[in-house]
């Protein structure tokens, strides 16, 4: 006879199952799949993702939940058998309480509207992807609606990325940082720029930032026995378990950066999943059950947080180029032939307001994230028509950014989530930003050997801090609780614009 947590576990182990196949189905449909197998693939998600729904909200499984809650109640509440346990009823209760009608119509439009989209951008058509976008908040709004919230719509939403957060909180943490950042912008400004460099005019073989950017993912970690790199639109990471965490890219042939730093961003998506502790896989600590998908990290933000980490505060150091220029020259070396490892760090480290966000420096990205929510909320609360975005985003870029897009591909058509239904999301890449400092200040000061090590160009110290603080952890333990764990804080901007002061006060002379 298995005992309720046996059941309980294979229960979710199956769950889990037909999560990686829909995230595989996802990850096809970005990557390979031909224009003409949109529609048909909306119908295989829909199937699939009502066959998971079903699965988690049967009777069946209601029954094993109680007999499980039963039999781990004297247990100690920080155990990952009790978290397991605590967590699946709590999404349970939640999802519950959103009609099983919403959730294929939520997983049907998806592929087909992000193929609109795709289209839409690529003509600079805003129009094509209205409808679209007009569905994808209809049925945001109806998501909001079953959940229930107190304040805001989004309060539903972000629930899905960032468990505990509001509207309410993360404007107050966005207008703190707000506070810290504009006069830091409005210092650099006044400074200037170098000329652009003419590193960008040259041609860089698309082979060749292939394998540096692997070259480099591999030292910080990354696993590609249990990992592999495809090019797609728009970049992203994504795990089927642990043992298979596969990242995207697309390149420019002169603009190298562009590849190279989404690369090592995706990276630290990836060795988040891939440092899980394997005792969690197909358990409820590496399922998002709001968002049906299998997923290790606890939140979006702290998942961003160690993208953002290994990109900018390792990727984008003065340390890092240090050790590194010599191997980017041995790939171009014409290219870099008379260039210092000193001119490449203030060459990707410009600092100037510009159209693109995943374009954007460490800076400038924040108010493009600000901006997002600010519209987020308004077309969530009703208070922004969706005919009028192209117009209000132009306004707000003028507000925020000092410069307006010539085109909405340039504007209100380059992001993703919206096509995809992932309202609430934009928020925990800025936050992830606030928590990569907070963390890696935490790492360094617990270890002083870390530095050292990122000096000689070896991250196992690094990795190691972090798998021990966050990555092995799954999601037994929600940001609230795992940053003052690790950090001995909670959620603060402190130290991130410390971080952007001391950097970019050194860049620019301030
Ligand atoms: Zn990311």
């Amino acid at each position: 006879m298995l005992s309720a947590y046996e059941q309980f576990q294979t229960h979710i182990g199956e769950l889990h199952d037909l999560l990686c196949a829909i995230s595989v189905l996802k990850w096809d449909a970005r990557t390979m799949m031909p224009r003409g197998g949109a529609q048909s693939r909306g119908q295989q998600l829909a199937t699939l993702t009502r066959h998971a729904q079903e699965h988690f909200l049967s009777p069946h499984f209601e029954r094993i939940l109680h007999a499980v809650e039963a039999e781990v109640s004297d247990e100690n509440p920080d155990s990952y058998r009790v978290r397991s346990v605590h967590q699946t009823r709590q999404a349970y209760d939640l999802l519950r309480r959103i009609p099983l009608e919403l959730v294929t119509d939520k997983a049907a439009i998806e592929p087909v509207a992000e193929q609109v989209w795709a289209e839409a951008k690529a003509a600079n058509d805003f129009n094509h992807f209205a409808p679209f976008l007009e569905r994808q908040v209809e049925l945001a709004r109806a998501q909001a609606e079953a959940i229930g919230y107190d304040e805001h719509p989004y309060d539903a939403l972000i629930q899905e990325f960032d468990p505990g957060m509001t509207a309410r909180e993360v404007r107050r943490i966005f207008d703190k940082l707000k506070t810290g950042l504009l006069p830091l912008l409005q210092q650099i400004t006044a400074r200037g720029n170098e000329p652009e460099p003419t590193l960008w005019q040259q041609s860089y073989p698309l082979d060749a930032q292939k394998a540096f950017a692997l070259d480099v993912a591999q030292d910080f970690g990354y696993d590609l026995d249990r990992g592999r790199l495809d090019v797609t639109a728009h970049p992203f990471a994504i795990s089927f378990t642990r043992e298979d965490v596969r990242i995207t890219n697309r390149y420019d042939e002169h603009f190298w950066p562009k590849a190279f730093f989404s690369t090592l961003h995706e990276t630290g998506h990836a060795l988040y999943e891939q440092y899980i502790d394997p005792a969690l896989t197909r358990t409820a600590l590496t399922i998002d059950f709001l968002g049906k998908y299998p997923m290790g990290g606890t939140s979006s933000a702290v998942h961003e947080s160690q993208s953002r980490l290994w990109e900018n505060l390792i990727g984008r150091s003065h340390t890092f180029w240090q050790v590194y220029f010599p191997r980017l020259q041995s790939y171009f070396p014409q290219q870099f032939a008379s260039t210092t490892a000193d001119q490449l760090y203030r060459a990707v480290n410009r600092v100037q307001p510009s159209l693109i966000r995943v374009e954007a420096d460490e800076i400038t990205y924040n108010l493009h994230i600000m901006l997002r929510v600010e519209l987020e909320l308004g077309l969530l609360d009703g208070s922004i028509r969706v005919a009028d975005l192209p117009e209000v985003w132009r306004v707000k870029m003028q507000e925020y950014l000092g410069i307006v897009p010539p085109t909405d591909t340039l504007g209100c058509l380059q992001d993703v989530h919206w096509a995809s239904g992932a309202f609430g999301s934009f928020a925990s890449y800025t936050l992830g930003n606030i928590l990569s400092a907070q963390f890696f200040l935490a790492a360094l000061q617990s270890q002083p050997e870390i530095e050292a090590g990122l000096r000689r160009g070896e991250y196992h110290l690094l990795l190691e801090w972090l798998t021990e603080h966050i990555y092995e952890h799954g999601r037994a333990y929600p940001m609230q609780e795992l940053l003052p764990r690790a950090t001995g804080h909670g959620l603060t901007v402190e130290p991130y614009l410390a971080y952007l002061h001391a950097k970019f006060g050194g860049l620019y002379g301030l």
